[in-house]
């Protein structure tokens, strides 16, 4: 809880650990006022690459969270980010949706639907996947075996309200098949999100938290990028599967409601 008390970027988690659906948890909005009056920043970190952060905007909208553009941090931007550092000239293949393809054009890439054009593969969470795109994608790993390949996000399956849809990692199997090449992954439990949000708003490791209710994922995340790394047990992780787990939480809070009372001791 010491460190707690020093932290000043909260990267949340938001499905388990700020909602459950459709339903906003009870504190979800004091605690964002209570790191607003402490002179913090929150900023909502997702591995979803289909939705843009327009929709994300509206989404908590609806939940009454008022959000802008600068508050999220999405495994899309990463993986701009990320490309920016080593493929900046590089005519990308985008096997993602509409939102995705728009969110790397607007940071300047060029994309292309040629193969032959091809200089990079970025595969995302495609809720507009087709066969052409399977096979293009085959074409090139299987062609070019040394082509830059990468994904947004590791996650096989996206939750929908009755069970589940295949995500990225889901796809990037179906491509491993052919191919025997997996991507570069980007999003959650790997550290760039937070690296990249670190980075963006100048606070140091020991001054930022990544909070969430996936161990695999957002604890990881948290661990590798050196933050302080909260599990809430708000959403999927049981104590079965905490004690099961080789990933340790630097802390286990039963909802982010707990952070509350920490930080506002520095109001005083
Ligand atoms: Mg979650």
């Amino acid at each position: 809880m010491k460190r707690l008390e020093n932290v000043k970027l909260f990267l949340f988690d938001m499905d388990g650990t700020l909602y459950l659906g459709n339903r906003l948890y009870d504190f979800t909005i004091e605690l964002l006022d209570t790191i607003k009056a402490i002179g913090g920043k929150y900023m909502f970190m997702t591995n979803n690459s289909s939705k843009s952060v327009v929709d994300y905007i509206k989404k908590l909208e609806g939940l009454g969270i008022k959000a802008e553009y600068t508050d999220f941090i999405t495994s899309s931007q990463a993986t701009a980010y990320l490309l920016k550092k080593e493929h900046r000239d590089s005519r990308l293949y985008v096997c993602g949706t509409q939102s995705l393809k728009d969110e790397l054009i607007r940071e300047g890439f060029n994309l292309t639907e040629n193969v032959d054009e091809t200089d990079c593969i970025v595969l995302g969470f495609d809720t507009e996947l087709n066969f052409k795109k399977l096979h293009d994608v085959s074409y090139l790993l299987c062609t070019r075996p040394d082509i830059p390949y990468f994904a947004t996000n590791p996650d096989y399956v996206c939750p929908t309200e009755f069970g589940s849809v295949p995500d990225c990692g889901s796809v990037a199997d179906m491509l491993y098949n052919v191919s025997k090449r997996r991507p570069i992954f980007i999003g959650k439990p790997e550290p760039l999100m937070p690296e990249l949000a670190m980075e963006m708003t100048g606070y140091t490791k020991k001054e930022t938290a990544v909070i969430g209710d996936r161990i695999y994922t957002d604890v990881k995340s948290g661990l590798r990028a050196g933050a302080l790394a909260i599990l809430v047990m708000s959403g999927e992780t049981t104590k079965e599967i905490l004690d099961a787990s080789e990933d340790k939480p630097d802390l286990v809070l039963e909802s982010a409601k707990e952070i509350i009372p920490v930080i506002k001791k520095s109001l005083k």
